[in-house]
């Protein structure tokens, strides 16, 4: 591993630094208002195209800022270090959609989304789950059938996010039924107010309904719409996929770092009461009692807390790690499953630490509650975070699957 940062990548950094803590929005749109997110995100995406940093990582000729590897790195330290909102509603259109366009799509298809999605003119979503189909994508049977000049679409879609304020979704349909299972399949745009869609929201343990079933019912698209050619969506998808589990979460990563930090700072100044003292029923128990004053004084908690700011380092050198022999290489390197499961297990433990801190507080929750200042997290915005870390470990590829990349292709073991 080689990280050293040249003259220009440091002034890149200071640009990137002074130019984020003078824009960056302060406060955090309300959590569960989805068209006031939208409206949040969308602006803050716009802000963010004005000034050059949309599309960080997108080539230069379709809007983007055709970052190097290094400079990405660098983006999104200083977008973490901020506490910059990272438009998540906008996820899947800078994401996925986006790039798969860039590397699959026709000249019309591109100059037509590309723009609108780099501006921050729309939201996209991904209709690639089914009820069936989920870890095994291959197994999907929305089917769709070529009618004149249409494809007419019939079946369902579920953990679709952004479903309901979204234009658009990158939508997998099986165009071929008698084709082997990875064969047959198209990658579509579909409008998300053609006729035939219905889409019904899914409310989750955290109070909100950002994802939704979606139901289609003889829905005619253009065919001009497929992406790359009539029944050959899996490796269109597989492009997609490929963008979701590499630099998409670098921003993530570095995100976790800082909030180590922020879990520090409220250990800190938290009362103590969150986990009951070893021995708290005897005379040295009592003497324990009168020591601890704030979460941060408790023996087993600041031993967690040494702990996850270890891990977040091993994470930051990992990732590290595998930006540096990806610029060398311009090959995505292999260990992306494996920094995937250890930054995702690693948020879980680190969220319920949180929990453990804030002690009876959590109890306090209220779904609807402010999620405050971007620096500083309330006890509600730790609440909402935890439960929302469950999902960690299942979205873009659930732990047991990473954990079957990394034996088959990282340990070689046999199958
Ligand atoms: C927050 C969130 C947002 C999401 N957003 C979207 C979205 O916008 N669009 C979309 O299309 N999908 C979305 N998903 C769905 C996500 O892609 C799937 O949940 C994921 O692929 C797992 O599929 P599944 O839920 O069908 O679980 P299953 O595949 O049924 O898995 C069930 C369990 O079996 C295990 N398992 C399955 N196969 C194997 C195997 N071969 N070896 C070992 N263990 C195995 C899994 O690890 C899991 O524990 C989202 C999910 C979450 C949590």
């Amino acid at each position: 591993m080689e990280i050293k940062f040249t003259p220009e990548e440091e002034q890149f950094r200071s640009r990137a630094r002074a130019w984020l803590e003078a824009n960056a929005p302060r406060e955090l749109p309300p959590e569960h208002d989805l068209k006031a997110r939208r409206a949040f995100d969308l602006a803050w995406q716009r802000k963010l195209f004005d000034a050059g940093y949309a599309g960080i990582s997108w080539p230069k000729e379709y809007g983007g800022r055709g970052a190097t590897l290094m400079e990405q790195l660098i983006w999104y330290e200083e977008f973490a270090r901020t506490g910059a909102h990272e438009p998540s509603t906008l996820f899947v259109g800078l994401n996925h959609g986006g790039p798969t366009l860039i590397a699959c799509g026709n000249e019309g298809q591109k100059s037509f989304h590309l723009p609108k999605i780099l501006r921050g003119d729309v939201v996209w979503c991904q209709g690639f789950s089914e009820p069936g189909a989920g870890s095994d994508l291959g197994g999907l049977s929305t089917r769709a059938v070529v009618d004149g000049d249409d494809l007419v679409v019939t079946g369902q879609k579920i953990w679709t996010s952004f479903a309901h304020i979204a234009e658009y979704q990158e939508l997998l349909v099986r165009t071929d039924p008698e084709a082997p299972k990875h064969k047959g399949i198209s990658w579509v745009i579909c409008p998300m107010d053609a006729k035939g869609i219905e889409i019904r929201p899914i409310k989750t343990m955290g109070g909100g309904s950002d994802f939704c079933e979606v139901f289609y019912d003889e829905v005619r698209i253009p065919r001009a719409n497929v992406v790359g050619k009539l029944n050959d969506g899996w490796r269109v998808a597989m492009s997609t996929l490929s963008f979701e589990r590499g630099t998409a979460f670098l921003a993530e990563q570095v995100r976790l770092a800082t909030l180590v930090g922020q879990l520090i700072e409220l250990a800190r100044r938290t009362p103590h009461g969150g986990v009951v003292p070893r021995g708290s029923d005897s005379a040295s128990g009592a003497a324990e009692r009168s020591r601890v004053k704030t979460a941060l004084d408790d023996d087993e908690i600041a031993r967690r807390l040494a702990l996850a700011r270890a891990e977040v380092e091993a994470l930051r050198s990992m990732t590290y790690r595998s930006v540096s022999r990806t610029a060398r290489t311009g090959v995505p390197s292999a260990e992306a499953s494996l920094i995937r499961l250890f930054f995702s297990e690693l948020q879980q433990r680190v969220h319920g630490l949180a929990m453990d801190i804030l002690g009876a507080q959590v109890l306090r929750w209220d779904a609807a509650g402010s999620r405050g200042h971007r620096s500083t997290p309330t006890a509600q915005s730790w609440v909402s975070s935890y439960l929302l870390s469950f999902s960690a470990t299942i979205a873009a590829g659930s732990k047991d699957i990473q954990r079957n990349i990394i034996g088959d292709r990282i340990l070689g073991l046999p199958r």
